[in-house]
């Protein structure tokens, strides 16, 4: 794939550079942001306020005309590009075509072919079954109905450093405070949290951390009242944390045995992002159900639960469902997106970035001394950030880098537990010229004190 040029479908074609021409954020994005101030609510966040006009390829450009190189992918979602030319054909050919009939009512091919593509690409060969809906935080919330369904059991077991959207019974399962739930509560009932195998924190291993969290459920829950354990098979707004080898196994055994539905939520991990289909395909783990989103549909809002057939048609019919869930338009981009990622073999282009990025980010934790660790999977990358001479958590620096690194045109995305993560999501066919431009601003943003 060439991308030395992007062509925006029917737009322009972006040159692939990073181009500063005002200071960031520039006058007309400084303009649109007291308008912004003035009608938006001031609950919406914002990481960088640069007001984009077009993307694709590696970069965004502002209204300003700089173009700012995207490591972060509007967060693991455009894996395929931004306006892939292959999702914008199909969306066009399916807006005129028809734009809504609502699935439920009177349904249409494109819906039953997503969910196809996603029972026989999820791991496992066993029969499946999909449901689509509109956002990450609706499929997990339907794979827990689905889930309870299924083994008219009510406890769930979510993990420390978990994320899982902001409705109100995934901002249950959601480990973190703030943003995402402080003032928000009651939260919803019947669910639980055990800890998680972080190796950089907490010194055991896989297997141990998996006996760690398995000997809370059996205590504190008893296995026979389980409906589900839901996991991120690497935490993503945790801080991009992998599991030491061996914790999903177990824990999935310890599932299998106790009739317990196992959960993998590769919402941000799924989709070739690190350098598989998903992430469970690393360690051969299969889930009984899965929730897929993000990267599913090149940025249009799709998400899907898939999962074994027996549990999937547990459900009483009309039971799952929705208005606009697996909306023709976002079909069509998804089913343009999983044809690009095949026949361009997205998920070996992330192990590419990965050969890129990985020792230059472990020269820059050398040299700068601030970074703990280094991981991550695929171009699902990131570096914990910590105080020299420890393990103690800097978000005051991981802030000041990513700063930084806008300031300089190149969107960085932070997360964790502790704020003391940077995280970087390329677009899988980012140019190497560019991620390698990325990096050089990264080092600098790290070694300037
Ligand atoms: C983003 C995310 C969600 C929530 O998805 P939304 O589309 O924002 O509702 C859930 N789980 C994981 C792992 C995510 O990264």
């Amino acid at each position: 794939m060439s991308l030395d040029v992007a062509r925006i479908a029917g737009g322009p074609a972006l040159t692939q550079e990073r181009r500063l021409v005002t200071a960031i954020p520039g006058p007309r994005s400084i303009e649109l942001q007291a308008r912004r101030t003035a009608a938006v609510s001031a609950g919406v966040g914002g990481t960088l306020p640069v007001f984009i006009v077009a993307a694709g390829g590696g970069v965004l450009v502002d209204v300003d005309g700089n173009s700012l190189i995207d490591m972060g992918s509007g967060i693991a979602v455009t894996s395929v590009g931004n306006a892939a030319p292959r999702v914008v054909e199909a969306v066009q050919r399916q807006v005129a075509e028809f734009t809504h009939t609502c699935f439920m009512v009177t349904p249409y091919e494109g819906y039953v072919a997503v969910c196809e593509a996603l029972n026989e690409l999820t791991p496992g060969d066993h029969a499946k079954r999909s449901a689509l809906f509109n956002s990450g935080a609706e499929a997990v919330e339907n794979a827990v109905k689905v889930a309870r369904a299924f083994t008219r059991r009510q406890a769930v077991v979510a993990f420390e450093h978990g994320y899982h959207g902001r409705t109100n019974l995934t901002m249950a399962l959601t480990a973190k405070n703030m943003p995402y739930k402080h003032s928000f509560g009651p939260f919803a009932p019947e669910v639980y949290r055990v800890p998680l195998s972080y190796p950089f924190r907490d010194g055991i291993s896989g297997p141990e951390a998996a006996k760690r969290a398995i000997s809370r459920i059996d205590k504190e829950l008893g296995a026979e009242n389980v409906a589900a354990i839901i996991i991120e098979p690497i935490a993503g707004e945790g801080g991009f944390i992998v599991p030491g080898e061996g914790f999903l196994p177990e824990l999935v055994e310890y599932a299998r045995a106790n009739g317990i539905v196992f959960i993998a939520d590769e919402i941000q991990t799924g989709f070739c992002r690190t350098g598989d289909w998903f992430a469970c395909d690393h360690e051969g783990v299969v889930p009984d159900l899965i929730t897929t989103a993000k990267g599913i549909a090149g940025g249009l809002p799709l998400a899907g639960v898939t999962g074994r057939a027996e549990i999937m048609d547990a459900v009483h019919v009309g039971g799952l469902g929705g208005t606009y869930g697996g909306n023709p338009i976002a079909c069509a981009a998804a089913l343009g997106a999983i044809e690009e990622m095949r026949e361009h073999d997205l998920a070996g282009a992330a192990r590419r970035i990965a050969d890129v990025m990985e020792p230059r980010l472990r020269t820059i934790a050398e040299r700068s001394g601030r970074i703990g660790e280094v991981r991550g999977r695929g171009a699902m990358l990131a570096v914990e950030v910590v105080v020299p001479g420890g393990t103690e958590p800097d978000p005051a620096t991981t802030a000041a880098v990513a700063r930084a690194c806008h300031a300089e045109g190149v969107v960085v995305l932070t997360a964790g537990t502790y704020g003391n993560v940077l995280r970087f999501l390329p677009p899988l066919g980012i140019p190497e010229h560019l991620l390698v431009e990325a990096l050089d601003v990264i080092e600098r943003a790290f070694l300037v004190p």
